[in-house]
C-alpha cells in the first residue's frame, strides 16, 4: 500500500527530526495542522439539478505569518491531500524566508464537467464558506491545479463584496487589472529555470544540451517546457491528464502550447513523428532532466528503479515518495525538492501581496531580479548543507525550513 500524501509528510518530518535531533515535542506538534475547515458547496446547475461538492481550507502553521497556499479543483482532492499540501507550504515559505505560513485549499470537483457559469457559482460559494479564515492578515489563497487568474478574480470579488470594499490582497495570482503582479503567471516555471541553471553549474553540466521530460503541461509544466525549449534543450516528452507525446528528436513546444491553450488535450495533437505514451511510460524515459509537474505521489517505490535521469526537478508538490527518495539517492540521481524548486510561485505571490498592501506596483525586471535573488540564495544554502552533511537536497532543505519554524515556535512559546 502506498502512503497517503499526509502520511508522506509525517514520514518526512520524522526523517528530518532525526537528522537534526529535533525536540520530540516539536516533532509531534509539526505533524498536526493548526485548523482544517470542511465545507459543503451546493450548486444549482444550468440544467436545473442540484449538485453538492465538498471543499477544504487548511492552515498548517501561521507561526511566521499569515497562511499562504493555492486552491485546487480536482476530483481526487481530499482532506488528507490538502493537509499535506498546506504543510509543504509551511516549509516552502520558511525555506525562502518569507514572512508567511503554510495553507492550502481544494474543492473535490471535476472542473471539466462544469461550464463557466457553474464554475463561477462554485467558486463564489466556496469563498463565502471559507470567508472567515481567509484575508490579507489571515490566509491568502492563490492558483493551483485547475484554478487560474479568473478563479482568483471571482474570489477577490466575492470577498470584497462581503467586506464592502475592494480587498485585492486577499488572493494572489489575480489578473493585473485588479491588483495582480506582472510575472506571477510564469513565476513557478521561472523559479524552476533559475534553480536548474544553478544545479547544472554545480554539476558542470551544459544547460542547453539537455534532454528533458516533463509530466504535466499546465502553468508549471508548460512554462518550464517553453523556457527550456527556447534555451535550445530537447524536450523529448510532455504529458497532461489525457496522456503524453514523445519524440526522440525533441517536440515543437511552441505548437503544443498553442494547442493546449485552446483547450485541447495533448493526446489529440496530430504529428506523425510523435508517439502517444502513457504518463507511466513517460516517467521511465531516459533523459538528463525529469520534471514532474502534475500531481503528488508519481514516483514511488514501484517505479523509482526504472527512472533514468541525472536530475529530477520537482515542479509539482510531493511528486516523489520517501521510499522512492531513498532509491533515487542510492542511484545517485539528484532530486531538487519541491519546496526549493517550485518556490518561484509563492515568491512572486509574496511580491504581489506586498504590492497590493502598498498599492505600489513594480516592473517585471524588478520582479525577476528579486525572485532570482531569493530562490538562488535558498538554493546555495540548501546545497551547502547537503554537501556538508552528505544528505539529500530534500533533507537539507527541510533542516533549514524546519529549524526556522522551530525557532519561531520557541520565541513565541506555546499559548497559554
Ligand atoms: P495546472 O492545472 O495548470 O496543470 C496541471 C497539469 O497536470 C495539466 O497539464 C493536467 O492535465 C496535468 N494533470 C492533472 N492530473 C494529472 C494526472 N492524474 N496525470 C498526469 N497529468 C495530470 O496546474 P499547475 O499550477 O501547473 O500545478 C501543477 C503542480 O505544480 C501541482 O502539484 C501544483 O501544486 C504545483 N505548483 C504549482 C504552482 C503554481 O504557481 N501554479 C506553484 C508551485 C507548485
Amino acid at each position: 500500500m502506498e502512503l497517503s500524501a499526509f502520511e508522506v509528510v509525517k514520514k518526512q518530518i520524522d526523517v528530518v527530526s532525526e537528522e537534526m535531533g529535533l525536540d520530540p515535542n516539536l516533532t509531534k506538534y509539526l505533524k498536526r495542522v493548526e485548523r482544517a475547515l470542511i465545507v459543503t458547496i451546493p450548486i444549482k446547475m444550468d440544467d436545473g439539478s442540484l449538485e453538492i461538492f465538498e471543499g477544504y481550507r487548511v492552515h498548517h502553521s501561521t507561526v511566521r505569518g499569515p497562511g499562504k497556499g493555492g486552491i485546487r479543483y480536482s476530483p481526487e482532492v481530499n482532506l488528507d491531500e490538502v493537509k499535506a499540501l498546506a504543510t509543504w507550504m509551511t516549509w516552502k515559505c520558511s525555506l525562502l524566508n518569507l514572512p508567511l505560513g503554510g495553507a492550502k485549499g481544494g474543492v473535490c470537483v471535476d472542473p471539466r464537467k462544469l461550464n463557466k457559469n457553474e464554475l463561477e457559482r462554485l467558486t463564489r460559494r466556496y469563498t463565502s464558506e471559507i470567508i472567515n479564515i481567509i484575508g490579507p492578515d489571515i490566509d491568502i489563497p492563490a492558483p493551483d491545479v485547475n484554478t487560474n487568474a479568473q478563479v482568483m478574480a471571482w474570489i477577490m470579488d466575492t470577498y470584497s463584496m462581503n467586506k464592502g470594499r475592494s480587498v485585492p490582497g486577499v488572493v494572489t495570482g489575480k489578473p493585473i487589472e485588479i491588483g495582480g503582479s506582472v510575472g506571477r503567471e510564469p513565476a513557478t516555471g521561472m523559479g524552476l529555470y533559475f534553480v536548474l541553471e544553478a544545479m547544472c553549474e554545480k554539476l558542470n553540466l551544459e544547460m542547453n544540451s539537455h534532454t528533458i521530460v516533463i509530466q504535466g503541461f499546465g502553468n508549471v509544466g508548460g512554462t518550464i517546457a517553453d523556457l527550456l525549449y527556447k534555451e535550445g534543450c530537447k524536450v523529448m516528452a510532455v504529458s497532461d491528464i489525457s496522456g503524453g507525446l514523445y519524440y526522440f528528436e525533441g517536440l515543437e513546444i511552441d505548437k503544443l502550447l498553442e494547442w493546449t491553450k485552446e483547450g485541447n488535450d495533448l493526446k489529440d495533437y496530430k504529428d506523425e513523428r510523435y508517439e502517444l505514451i502513457t504518463n507511466d511510460e513517460l516517467l521511465s524515459i531516459e533523459c538528463n532532466v525529469l520534471i514532474p509537474a502534475a500531481l503528488e505521489n508519481q514516483i514511488t517505490r514501484k517505479n523509482a528503479n526504472s527512472i533514468k535521469c541525472e536530475i529530477i526537478l520537482e515542479g509539482a508538490n510531493g511528486p516523489v515518495t520517501p521510499e522512492a527518495d531513498k532509491i533515487l539517492f542510492d542511484k545517485g540521481i539528484h532530486v531538487v525538492p519541491d519546496i526549493l524548486a517550485n518556490g518561484g510561485g509563492v515568491c512572486v505571490s509574496y511580491f504581489e501581496y506586498v504590492q497590493d498592501i502598498r498599492a505600489y506596483f513594480w516592473e517585471l525586471d524588478r520582479i525577476n531580479k528579486e525572485l532570482k535573488k531569493i530562490i538562488l540564495s535558498a538554493f546555495e544554502e540548501v546545497y551547502k548543507v547537503s554537501r556538508e552533511r552528505n544528505i539529500s537536497l530534500r533533507t537539507a532543505a527541510y533542516i533549514i525550513a524546519v529549524s526556522r519554524i522551530a525557532k519561531a515556535i520557541e520565541w513565541r512559546g506555546i499559548f497559554p
